[in-house]
């Protein structure tokens, strides 16, 4: 099978680890023809703005992209290119999720869960106001439309990967129109899943309970500001950013891309860590049906750090983003 979808290669560390994942889709022997484009930042010369159409269409022309992370110009009003992009192609839900790897020593074991987030509104619905020198102020949107989708998600995806529980975040105590909306709609989805067990809690509650206990949660259903934290929070759980991937995920389009940014503090040195954005390579494949080659580089990435000879800066080892690549190609178990 031949397949054609849309590179984004990002900047900072992007074209580095986009590079890697490259190699590694290739000793997989998958055929896939890269349409390559950029945005953000390194292409604001050529196109005057960060996001032109040409991207969006070759997105919506393959349905499928992955994208290295991509820096947003700052302080020339642009609002964010991931943010713009999301909203662009309706890539509703979010979704991260963060496992335990072999090898990998943090003071939690056995985390396996699935961060689902909001991509769309919340308070990245962009919409901002100055109202008075010195006073400003950020809409919180809420709807019922997005809420419903986005629990609509969560609840299908515990059904079809066998999760049990879906922990919905919240701060409905506070802001109790957006987030008691939010509540009530994912309350009436979740009554059509009666074998998926649903739990509510305070956005608070769970930071204390997630660091105590993160083996309690299973799906845990956030909208777009509180998700976007708790990506982070989960990451550090497990090893940090370097490891963490993430798929967008639409109706007609998805983009697949790691939880990290473009890291320019360790940009051009050749020693960033490829594995999150890999295992959202390995996401895409997965998505498209191509499940035997998932598992074949989730089982090359385990193996290189159960190991772990070869490891990147980020993970306290010394190897470079070459090095690992090539200690994950050898580890590929045969098709
Ligand atoms: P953004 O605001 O664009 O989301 P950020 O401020 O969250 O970015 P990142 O760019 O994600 O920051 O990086 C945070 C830290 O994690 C940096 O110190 C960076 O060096 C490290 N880091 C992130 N991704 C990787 C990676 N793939 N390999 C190694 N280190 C990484």
């Amino acid at each position: 099978m031949h397949y054609r979808f849309t590179l984004l290669p990002g900047d900072g560390i992007g074209p580095e680890v986009t590079a890697a994942v490259l190699e590694i889709l290739k000793a997989c022997d998958l055929h896939i023809d890269w349409e390559e484009t950029n945005a953000g930042a390194s292409i604001m010369d050529t196109y005057g703005e960060p996001l032109p159409q040409v991207v969006l269409d070759s997105i919506k022309r393959n349905r499928i992209a992955l994208k290295g992370p991509i820096t947003t110009p700052v302080g020339k009003g642009f609002t964010s290119v991931n943010v713009g992009l999301r909203k662009a192609l309706d890539l509703y839900a979010s979704h991260r999720p963060v496992r335990s790897f072999p090898g990998v020593k943090t003071p939690w074991e056995n985390v396996d869960l699935v961060v689902v987030r909001e991509n769309t509104e919340g308070l990245y619905a962009g919409l901002e106001h100055t109202v008075a020198p010195g006073v400003a102020t950020a809409l919180m949107m809420i709807s019922r439309k997005a809420s419903e989708e986005i629990a609509r998600f969560a609840f299908e995806h515990a059904r079809n990967e066998g999760r049990r529980k879906v922990t919905v975040a919240h701060k409905a105590g506070v802001t109790r129109l957006t987030n008691g909306l939010f509540c009530d709609v994912v309350r009436e989805v979740a009554a059509d899943y009666p074998f998926v067990e649903s739990e509510f809690m305070e956005m608070d509650n769970i930071c204390l309970e997630i660091g105590r206990d993160p083996s309690r949660f299973d799906i845990i259903l956030l909208e777009n500001l509180f998700g976007d934290i708790m990506s982070d929070i989960a990451a550090g759980l497990v090893g940090g950013l370097g490891l963490v991937p993430g798929a967008n995920i639409g109706y007609k389009c998805a983009v697949f891309e790691a939880v990290h940014g473009s890291a320019p503090d360790i940009a051009g040195q050749g020693k960033a860590n490829p594995i999150a954005l890999l295992l959202s390579a390995a996401m895409m494949l997965h998505y498209i049906g191509e499940r035997r080659n998932a598992q074949r580089i989730n089982t090359a990435v385990d193996t290189v750090l159960e190991a772990g000879r070869v490891r990147t800066g980020d993970l306290g080892g010394t190897a470079s983003t070459a090095e690992l690549t090539q200690a994950i190609i050898d580890a590929l178990p045969r098709r």
